[in-house]
């Protein structure tokens, strides 16, 4: 791709050959915006942040840290000959399923500490307090703690049910199941034989002050210990005056569990001794975490923590007076005091920054969300765009800013807010590339860099770099194809609802006590701008209803074992009532379910999070067809002769695999100032296996040889074996041959973990009777793999299975047999049902802000 052009103004790329990347060359203009689009997997991800922001970030560290060299090294250099033209670049990188560390919108962003600052400079005191340092008004701070519940909002403190689950066993039997294990479990045990204690009786045979005593005393006491001797020996002992083994301190259960969750330096220690702590909220705050003398400052009438519950867009109404030149000091009653013209201004200066950083959020749509809204319960996209609205607000220019799917979780209403602000990026004289598959975007482009022709191996090529007109003269591009309209999508036979699953009453968040009706045995679309309530209605409400109608737990859309923890006291810059609103989203759904449930026996979601965290899960194994290739394995002469069984193929068994990496082929590396990392084992180079296992051939292929294999060579290499063939032949068909079988899921895109997931679910598809529940399955894919799912999920409606979606895609849409539109706008703007019915009934809706672009999607 060469044309001429002045130097300074592209960034030249020469020799990419990251992952599947073949030897790109290829010139981006600076100070505009550029879209990589192609189909999923073809490299898009790979050149604009596998290379591009990977070198501009290699470049930094070498800069800032001479010493992160080694490290850098360590995990492979961006595979490129050279980029020159490089500005410093941003990556506003959407995080799927990363755990996110307990903070909020306001800690995220930083608005927090204005309003600390607007408080303890302008709040309201009550006569004869003294003003307060801004420090005290973070319950993350000693001094601006509530005392009662050191900030955290809630008291923490055992029960007998929670620390004995069960009180048929006896003190050896570890009854006391939080009690920490192995010599600590025996120290404690040897201990309560020298006070004089049976440990041999089951617990709820003890007396209740003994029990009392050993589950939730503050002594400490010091005793002789005889080390697992029995309490008859014990006894004689202590009369003799014996010598004991050692002296032992005794620690209850309860203090043991308190002082483990605020002093362990482990997380995972933490997280184990939060599992016997119940919360109730402070008394004393109420769960406002901050101290009495903190919360009886106001601002308008509020103290803090009610501030930054208030939903950004009231938070503008109210701060705009002041902006103005309002006297912060008036109340809410609106009574004139004496406030200092000194302090007024002050007030003024603040709210003109608050509103401006707020303007930011609220002018991508995230109005609806407060201060003090944890962060784990953001979308992906809801965070990127939180991150996106800081940027606006910091004023940087130069540099690249690379971002990843920013439509993702955004109506079409949404986008153009997004586009207007990567508009302003760009205008402050920065660089924005976009890896996007929204035809919408895609066409407000300067310039497009297309990947292709397909995925993987078939891909990662550049095939069209330039203004986006000329792509319509290249023939490979599936892009240009769906760009320029130039052929008809497949169509699909639209079902006719007949029987109803219904929600009647449903409350959760903004949803207040609404009805909805989903079609059985139907491809179902919930739409809705941005907080309208459709992952309120769909994956909390629904999901939670029908699997408690099953009895089975409701699938988890958080992250793994995401059981309520109490949040972290030691946690970084933190909003106070982060706590009280994670507690008001603990509330479970109100609401029953009516109609034709009989008719839903399972209930499975398929989402975007990867199917595993580390390089030990992959294709192969979550799909389970690598069960089947350890048996042909196993069932080879020269394995029968060394007495290996399937076992032996197993990576995650010791016998067969490399002992170094203990079969993940990887070693983690840590890395200052990054997220963990892998780099290739050095003693099997990723093979995973032991020499001896590797010395044993099927078909003159080593197991670690079948795991180099794409699924597309697998299914040749395995055609005559049908057991293996028939879960490869689902991935083929699904679009994921290129995949190799051993790829860790840690590779996988959100779209490829999703695939795999439907994959692994249409082998099943036979069962019928079950409610799939997507939210935002088109994310990551472009519209040639949009038209792949629909026949996938269609297959599932088909075999009389019930899909529900939620989804902005609208030609997505426009397919679907039934729309359920939400809204009319967010928050409390919105949780109603603002239509449902056909694509085109809902599309002649006049209420409905999705309607104009559905009609378009329905064309
Ligand atoms: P896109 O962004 O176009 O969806 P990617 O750049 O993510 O595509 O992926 C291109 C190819 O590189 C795919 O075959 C993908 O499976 C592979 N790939 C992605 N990440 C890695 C990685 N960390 N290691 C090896 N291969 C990868
Ligand atoms: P959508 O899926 O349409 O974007 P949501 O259902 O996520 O909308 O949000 C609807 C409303 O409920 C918004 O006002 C949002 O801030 C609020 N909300 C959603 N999830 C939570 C939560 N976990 N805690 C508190 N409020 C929430
Ligand atoms: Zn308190
Ligand atoms: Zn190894």
């Amino acid at each position: 791709m060469k044309t001429p052009h002045p130097k300074h103004d592209f960034i030249e790329v020469r020799g990419a050959r990251e992952h599947n990347l073949k030897d790109v060359d290829v010139d981006i203009p600076r100070n505009q915006l550029v879209v990589f689009t192609g189909v999923s997997g073809s490299g898009k991800s790979s050149l604009a942040f596998g290379t591009i922001y990977a070198e501009a970030q290699r470049r930094y560290f070498e800069s800032v840290a001479p010493y992160a060299r080694r490290l850098i090294d360590q995990v492979g250099v961006p595979q490129v000959e050279r980029i020159t033209g490089l500005p410093p670049a941003v990556a506003l990188q959407q995080q799927r399923g990363a755990a996110t560390a307990r903070s909020s919108v306001g800690s995220v962003t930083t608005i927090s500490s204005l309003v600390r600052m607007l408080y303890s400079r302008t709040g309201s005191y009550p006569p004869g307090q003294p003003l307060l340092a801004a420090t005290e008004f973070s319950p993350n701070m000693p001094q601006g703690a509530c005392p009662h519940c050191h900030g955290l909002g809630r008291l923490y403190d055992v029960d007998e049910a929670t620390l004995v689950p069960d009180d048929a066993l006896t003190l050896r039997e570890r009854a006391v199941a939080a009690w920490p294990g192995a010599w600590q479990a025996q120290n404690l045990r040897d201990i309560l034989t020298s006070l004089g204690h049976d440990i041999d009786v089951p617990w709820r045979k003890l007396p209740k002050k003994t029990r009392d005593w050993i589950l939730f005393t503050d002594e400490q006491p010091q005793v002789p210990v005889y080390a697992g001797l029995p309490l008859r020996e014990v006894q004689r002992l202590l009369r003799t005056e014996q010598p004991p083994s050692y002296m032992g301190t005794f620690i209850s259960a309860r203090r043991y569990v308190l002082q483990t969750f605020a002093a362990s330096q482990s997380a995972m220690m933490k997280r184990k001794a939060a599992q016997f702590l119940v919360g109730t909220p402070c008394p004393v705050c109420q769960g406002k975490r901050l101290k009495p003398q903190a919360l009886a400052v106001t601002f308008a009438g509020l103290d803090i923590a009610d501030f930054t519950h208030l939903p950004l867009d009231d938070l503008a109404a109210l701060l705009a007076p002041f902006a103005a030149g309002a006297d912060a000091d008036a109340g809410a009653d609106g009574a004139p005091s004496r406030l200092s013209a000194e302090k007024q201004l002050v007030a003024q200066r603040i709210a003109q920054e608050l509103l401006g950083r707020i303007g930011a959020l609220t002018g991508l749509g995230l109005g609806y969300l407060s201060l003090d809204r944890a962060t784990p319960t953001l979308s992906p996209g809801e965070l990127q765009r939180l991150r996106l609205a800081t940027q606006l607000s910091s004023q940087l220019f130069g540099v690249v800013y690379v971002l990843d799917e920013p439509s993702a979780g955004l109506h079409p209403a949404d986008s153009e807010a997004l586009l207007a602000a990567l508009d302003r990026l760009k205008a402050a004289g920065n660089s924005i590339f976009v890896v996007e598959h929204d035809l919408a975007t895609i066409r407000r482009a300067d310039w497009l860099v297309d990947v292709g022709p397909d995925a993987g191996e078939r891909g990662g090529r550049v095939l069209y770099s330039g203004a986006p007109a000329g792509l319509a003269e290249v023939e490979a591009s599936h892009t240009r194809r769906y760009l320029f309209g130039s052929d008809s999508r497949p169509q699909r036979t639209r079902r006719t609802p007949r029987d109803w699953l219904q929600l009647l009453g449903v409350q959760r968040n903004n949803l207040r006590g609404i009805d909805a009706a989903f079609p059985i045995g139907c491809l179902t679309s919930v739409t809705g701008v941005s907080g309208s309530g459709k992952s309120s209605l769909v994956s909390q409400a629904l999901l939670e209803l029908v699997s408690a109608h099953l009895g089975q737990r409701a699938p988890q859309a958080e992250e793994e074992g995401g059981a309520e923890l109490p949040p972290d006291a030691t946690a970084g810059d933190d909003d106070p009532g982060a706590a009280a609103s994670a507690q008001d989203d603990a509330g479970a759904t109100r609401g029953t379910l009516a109609g034709a449930v009989r008719q839903i026996r399972r209930l499975v979601l398929v989402d975007q999070k990867p199917i595993g965290r580390t390089p030990r899960s992959n294709l192969a194994t979550y799909t389970g067809l690598f069960d089947g290739v350890r048996k042909l394995f196993a069932a080879t002469p020269a394995a029968r002769a060394r007495h290996f069984d399937a076992g032996r193929f197993s990576f995650n068994i010791a016998k067969g695999r490399c002992p170094t990496c203990e079969g993940e082929g990887f070693v983690k590396v840590e890395l200052a100032f990054l997220p963990m990392a892998y780099a290739p084992c050095p003693t099997c180079h990723g093979a995973r296996y032991n020499s001896e296992t590797l010395a044993v051939t099927w078909n003159g292929m080593t197991i670690a040889d079948v795991l180099h294999l794409t699924v597309e060579a697998a299914c040749e290499a395995f055609a005559g074996e049908p057991g293996v063939l028939r879960p490869l032949q689902v991935l083929r068909e699904i679009g994921l041959g290129y995949l190799r079988l051993g790829q860790p899921a840690t590779e996988l895109s959100g779209g490829e973990a999703q695939r795999i997931k439907l994959a692994t679910e249409l082998q099943r598809t036979q069962h019928g009777h079950t409610l799939y529940v997507l939210d935002e399955p088109t994310t990551g894919l472009h519209p040639a793999d949009i038209d792949r799912l629909l026949l996938q999920l269609d297959a599932f409606v088909q075999a009389g299975n019930t899909v529900v979606v939620v989804e902005h895609d609208m030609h997505f849409v426009a397919r679907s047999d039934w729309v359920i539109d939400l809204g009319p706008g967010a928050g409390a703007q919105g949780g109603s049902i603002v239509a449902s019915g056909t694509p085109e009934e809902v599309a002649r809706e006049a209420a409905s802000r999705t309607a104009p672009y559905l009609a378009a999607g329905l064309a």
